[in-house]
């Protein structure tokens, strides 16, 4: 069965009508367990766990009740799950756990690190100035970050594990180490794996994480997901159906679906 947990509606407002854009197209690439997942920086519900940053006000506007609501009502119609992308930032791990407790209405909480040290959000511009700092810093920090969320027990599912690559940098000499290291934590944690579609349209194009990790992650028996990271119609479901058969050769075993965050597997 295809799956897409990653999708994100920002870009218009809570209509159906914006919605199935996204939805037909999914159908169409053959994806039949679709879940969205806003950004929580995006709600001014969760704006105390994004103080720390520059833009907070301006990027967190929406009412995050108002996203439940029109979930809810997706899913009277629609086979749909309710998903929110969670920043993992150290320091704010309390805050993220209350929130989550607040609201636990979600089927799954993807954990995602899109910010470093001093608040630099590395996915935002390629030509920031700190991208001229030591790479293999950057990467240490990066991944630092990752081990911590996933150790964490916060989220259900680690999401585009080495988005740090996005902008197509060199890797650093010890990434080997790095990826076996990660794998581990993986693996011992139990947390879910997504296999995020959304690098093959960045500089990078490649998935993530790359085909050099993933090969190292098969051979532990790791449980995934897959997600498109749509913020348009036209990504809903991309090159999901590719990928399927890229990881069933890998090895790879297990589907996850959630429902209220419980984990079912299902073979691949
Ligand atoms: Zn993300
Ligand atoms: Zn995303």
């Amino acid at each position: 069965m295809l799956l897409d947990y990653h999708m994100h509606l920002e870009k218009g407002e809570f209509t159906k009508e914006w919605w199935e854009e996204f939805y037909c197209r999914e159908l169409e690439n053959g994806i039949r367990e679709v879940g969205v997942s806003e950004h929580a920086h995006r709600f001014v519900e969760a704006r105390y766990i994004y103080e720390h940053l520059p833009y907070t006000e301006k990027w967190c506007d929406s009412s995050l009740e108002k996203y439940i609501g029109f979930m809810e009502e997706l899913k009277s119609i629609y086979n749909v799950k309710i998903g929110i992308e969670m920043d993992y930032f150290p320091e704010k791990e309390d805050e993220i756990r209350s929130f989550l407790e607040r609201y636990n209405v979600f089927d799954y909480v993807l954990g995602s690190v899109h910010w470093l040290r001093c608040g630099f959000g590395f996915d935002i511009d390629p030509n920031d100035p700190r991208w001229s700092n030591d790479l293999e810093e950057i990467f240490l920090d990066y991944f630092d970050r990752i081990k911590r969320a996933i150790n964490s027990g916060i989220f259900d599912i680690i999401a585009h594990l080495d988005l740090i690559k996005l902008w197509g940098v060199p890797l650093p000499e010890n990434i080997d180490e790095i990826y076996e290291d990660i794998s581990k934590v993986i693996a011992d944690s139990g947390i879910v794996l997504e296999i995020n579609t959304s690098g093959l349209r960045r500089p990078v194009k490649e998935i993530y994480p790359s085909l050099k990790f993933l090969k190292i992650i098969s051979r532990y028996d790791v449980p995934i997901t897959f997600g498109s990271d749509a913020h348009l119609p036209e990504d809903a479901g991309r090159s999901i159906r590719d990928t399927y058969t890229l990881i069933k050769d890998l090895g790879f075993r297990r589907l996850t679906v959630f429902n209220k965050r419980r984990p079912e597997f299902i073979d691949l």
